[in-house]
């Protein structure tokens, strides 16, 4: 008889709408239901305290896991930009200050970056991710996406710093891509990648 496996339930660390939208788009054809954290109201907020994307991740999947008692995946991510000597890094999210909005941050990037020309823009996207189990086994993968800073904004998709990233094999920011294809190539989508591989050899 035709066996249905029911969907493994695991809980998105994250509050951001935009990122559960994608990690559903990645982790549904895996038969995995994704539920955000807002789900459970009593949740703990977590506070993204720590100096590297692992330590934020793995902070964020373990406190979910421990208190739900559910698998979880937490994810940091983040800009890198080589003529700020990585900044904004782990501060990407209030790169302009602690309630910045995305326009607030890119703007203020721009403006970092004034006099640098396009050769010195050098950039990534990186991601990490953590899956924790209530039992206490985490297991951490790792995403990047290269760029360069555009001079000026450009499209109206994603989030974040997505309209000044600029993609020099599409001729496009990430802001310009469809939906589909920025999860195909995303430092988030690479990371999923080598989570699914790493929890497929752990035999999760
Ligand atoms: P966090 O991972 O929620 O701590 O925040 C990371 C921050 O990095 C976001 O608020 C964005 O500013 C930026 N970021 C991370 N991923 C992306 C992306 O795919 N596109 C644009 N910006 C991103």
């Amino acid at each position: 008889m035709f066996e249905q496996k029911s969907p493994k339930k695991v809980v998105l660390a994250t509050r951001n709408q935009g990122k559960v939208r994608e990690f559903n788009k990645l982790l549904a054809p895996l038969g995995w239901e994704a539920v955000s954290v807002t789900v459970y109201p009593d949740a703990p907020e977590v506070v993204e305290d720590g100096e590297t994307f692992e330590a934020n991740a793995v902070k964020k999947a373990t406190t979910i896991a421990n208190h739900l008692g559910l698998p979880a995946i937490g994810d940091d991510s983040g800009l890198e930009v080589d003529a700020l000597m990585g900044a904004p890094g782990v501060y990407s999210a209030r790169y302009a200050g602690e309630q910045a909005s995305d326009e607030e941050n890119w703007k203020k990037l721009l403006g970092e970056l004034v006099d640098v020309p396009l050769s010195e823009r050098t950039a990534r996207f990186r991601c990490v991710l953590a899956y924790a189990e209530p039992n206490g086994q985490v297991i951490v993968a790792r995403g990047s996406c290269e760029g360069l800073i555009a001079h000026q904004p450009a499209g109206d998709g994603g989030f974040g710093y997505d309209p000044v990233f600029f993609l020099p094999q599409r001729s496009c920011t990430m802001a310009q891509l469809e939906p589909d294809e920025k999860n195909r190539i995303s430092h988030r989508a690479e990371a999923m990648q080598q989570l699914l591989q790493k929890l497929r050899e752990a035999g999760l």
